[in-house]
């Protein structure tokens, strides 16, 4: 089942008297263990299309499906829920508190959910999240003790503490210099390939989204739904775009 169906999204922006159009009929798919990358160039709406994704704000018409949901017309309350439950976010700049540890940093999102966690139930699911980004040793520095791309895996961590269905990355790496950013996205393709994780990373760059198994172009404020990355070195299966690909093998194993 697609986890994400976009059905001829618009996005209007109002300054005034004037209408700003942006998004101007998206449709896309996204399935459930994607690993996406959103290219285009500064200006295209790559960031509104990503805040309309992310819940963040909603479309000026259109659906949006996420997860059997329509979720284009909640109210702001409604699509908070959605992303408390649903959805995980890093950014350019990590966003994290100066003056409060990894792993404090991490669990902050728990105290937001009406789950009711326990201190230790949170710090040990903090502990878990840390060792699986590589920081099990660094959960009591602060951010200024750790470079720019451990800060960067503890704002991942804290993105994934609630166990989100999909992370959204937009430009993760736009901070961290070429080796690092390489390890940051080596990361992601783990977490993918390991957790299941469903990523969409959104980018300017080409070398970042060239880490990703699929990538959606916008341009001129629709989708050119075209281009693959072209080394399927991750062992990772064809996706939906592939319509070449042949449909799944019944009895295969896993849903019917
Ligand atoms: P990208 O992330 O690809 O650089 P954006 O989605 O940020 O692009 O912006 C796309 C276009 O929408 C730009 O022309 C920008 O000026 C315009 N835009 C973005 N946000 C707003 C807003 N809140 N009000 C009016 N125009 C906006
Ligand atoms: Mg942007």
């Amino acid at each position: 089942m697609e986890l994400i169906e976009l059905r001829n999204i618009y996005k209007t922006y109002h300054l005034g008297e004037i209408d700003v159009p942006v998004l101007k009929g998206v449709s896309a798919k996204v399935a459930s263990g994607e690993l996406l990358a959103l290219m285009g160039v500064s200006g295209s709406g790559k960031s509104t299309l990503m805040n309309i994704l992310g819940c963040l704000d909603h479309p000026s018409s259109g659906e949006y499906w996420l997860d059997g949901q329509e979720v284009g017309h909640l109210s702001p309350n409604e699509r908070a829920l959605v992303r408390n439950h649903k959805l995980g976010f890093v950014f350019q700049n990590f966003n994290l508190l100066a003056r409060t540890s990894a792993l404090d940093n991490v669990v902050m999102p728990l105290s937001y959910t009406n789950e009711n966690i326990s201190g230790r139930e949170s710090r040990q699911r903090g502990k878990a999240i840390l060792e699986l980004v590589g920081l099990g040793d660094r959960m009591h520095h602060a951010p200024a003790q750790l470079s720019g791309g451990q800060q960067q895996r503890v704002a991942l961590a804290r993105a994934l503490i609630n166990r989100p269905a999909i992370l959204f990355a937009d430009e993760p790496t736009g901070n961290l210099d070429s080796h690092t950013s390489q390890e940051v996205l080596e990361l992601f393709q783990r977490l993918n390939r390991e957790e299941h994780l469903t990523i969409i990373l959104v980018t300017h760059d080409p070398g970042v989204a060239q880490h990703a198994q699929r990538i959606i172009h916008i341009r001129d404020g629709v989708i050119d739904d075209t281009t693959a990355a072209p080394d399927g070195a991750h062992g990772i299966s064809p996706t939906p775009q592939d319509s070449t690909a042949a449909p799944p093998r019944a009895g295969a194993g896993g849903t019917p």
